[in-house]
């Protein structure tokens, strides 16, 4: 018989119900929280505060079977058996707590090193995938320039073919873990102007020529994001990941799994603020009742789970559209707008809830208010997404 127990008010109890979830995916949820729980929970705070945290944690990782997840088991990952819903929990898993700080790094290698792997050359099998899933050496995907990251047709950075070289010139910014990455995959123009003219291009950052540093007063997570600077680099050819002139189709690939990412991450991330919201508005008292008891508090709350209902309906249908082999490009940019702008919602109304108490240093909202915004940029911003969606569909 059906249970009809309402489900608890709580980080697991707001996420409705999916037939899609098996004891498969609970017990990879477990692993994942456990690991959390373990080697992140207790350094947060700080490494929040430092806006980095230790490399240790990349090998933590690769122990546990975590940075390796979808890789083949001969190159130190967990097997590709996996499914679409193995990453959605592991972003789950890793925005429960608000923790940007570590998860944009350790996810890299997921939208960087398949490519690499599928279209680079066999040696760089042990030299770049194995060291990268050990957690020996790190890598960063390096696509957006300076002059603006939404239209990749516009790319500056140029690898002219001289002999068995490329020569890279131009430069990259905003690139997630780029202070501390030994590779880069690096979008680069090959060909002419246009979609057509780009190539991915393995580029090491201890070539001369390759400079970086910090984006000055980037103020979101992680002071290993960066610019970099590529004058005269000389690359051998054999760098050249997947076919010349064809790099686009090999990015657009990636971009459906970072979009996957970036909305089970916001998710989680609402649930977080939904569950921290009601507890308070349980315990708090104002004008001689509880906040929960002031219908607006309640409205805000009720609408909040709503939105987020809404929103893992749609994901649900999603995931398992993909799974059976549909590209339904025009729904995950729509979703991707759904999801980003649900957690704002409910960052903001969540940190409406707890009022002064969200500035105190004892819970995730106002973390979670200050990182939704970028997911709204980040991995397809809204004004394209939407854009791309109605392309899709004809108009
Ligand atoms: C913390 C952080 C981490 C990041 N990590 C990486 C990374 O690892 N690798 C990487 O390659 N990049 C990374 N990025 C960059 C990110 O992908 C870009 O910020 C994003 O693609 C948008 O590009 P842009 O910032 O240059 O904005 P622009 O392209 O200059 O656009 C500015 C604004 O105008 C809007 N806009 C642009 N064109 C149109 C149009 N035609 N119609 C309507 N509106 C439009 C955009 O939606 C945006 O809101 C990161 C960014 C941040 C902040």
């Amino acid at each position: 018989m059906a249970d009809h127990t309402p489900p608890a008010l709580d980080f697991d109890g707001l996420r409705p119900p999916s037939p899609f979830l098996t004891e498969r995916h609970d017990g990879w949820r477990s692993q994942l929280r456990s690991f959390v729980d373990t080697h992140i929970a207790p350094n947060l705070a700080e490494w929040d505060a430092a806006s980095d945290f230790p490399d240790s944690l990349y090998l933590e990782a690769a122990k546990a079977g975590i940075l390796g997840m979808g890789f083949r088991e001969d190159l130190g990952g967990t097997g590709e058996d996996i499914d679409l819903w193995d990453r959605i929990i592991f972003a789950e898993e890793f925005f429960r707590l608000g923790s940007g700080v570590v998860f944009a790094d350790l996810a890299t290698p997921w939208i960087a090193l398949p490519p690499i792997i599928s279209g680079g050359t066999p040696e760089m099998l042990d030299r770049v995938a194995k060291p990268v899933l050990a957690g020996q050496k790190k890598i960063a995907f390096a696509v957006t320039e300076p002059g603006g990251g939404s239209d990749v047709s516009g790319f500056t950075t140029t690898a002219e073919r001289k002999g068995d070289v490329f020569v890279v010139n131009g430069g990259k910014t905003l690139i997630s873990g780029a202070m501390k990455a030994d590779y880069l995959l690096t979008a680069v123009r090959t060909g002419g102007p246009g979609m057509g003219g780009l190539s991915m291009l393995l580029i090491e950052t201890d070539r001369p020529g390759v400079t970086r540093g910090p984006v000055p007063g980037l103020q979101w997570y992680n002071r290993n994001n960066g610019w970099l600077g590529f004058e005269n680099v000389e690359v051998p050819v054999t760098n050249l990941i997947g076919v010349e002139n064809r790099g686009f189709a090999g990015l657009a690939g990636q971009f459906n799994i970072e979009r996957f990412s970036g909305i089970s991450a916001t998710l989680a991330m609402a649930r977080t603020c939904i569950a921290e919201a009601i507890a308070f508005a349980r315990e708090r008292q104002t004008f001689g009742k509880r906040l929960i008891d002031h219908q607006s508090m309640r409205h805000k709350i009720v609408e909040m789970i709503q939105r987020l209902k809404a929103a893992y309906a749609f994901l649900d249908i999603l995931v398992w559209r993909f799974q059976r082999g549909e590209t339904p490009v025009a729904d995950l940019a729509l979703l991707k707008v759904q999801a980003t702008t649900t957690l704002e919602h409910c960052a903001r109304e969540s940190l409406q809830v707890l009022g002064g108490r969200a500035y105190t240093g004892d819970n995730r909202v106002e973390r979670i208010y200050r990182e939704a915004r970028i997911f709204v940029i980040g991995g397809g911003s809204e004004e394209i997404l939407r854009d791309l969606a109605a392309k899709q569909m004809g108009f």
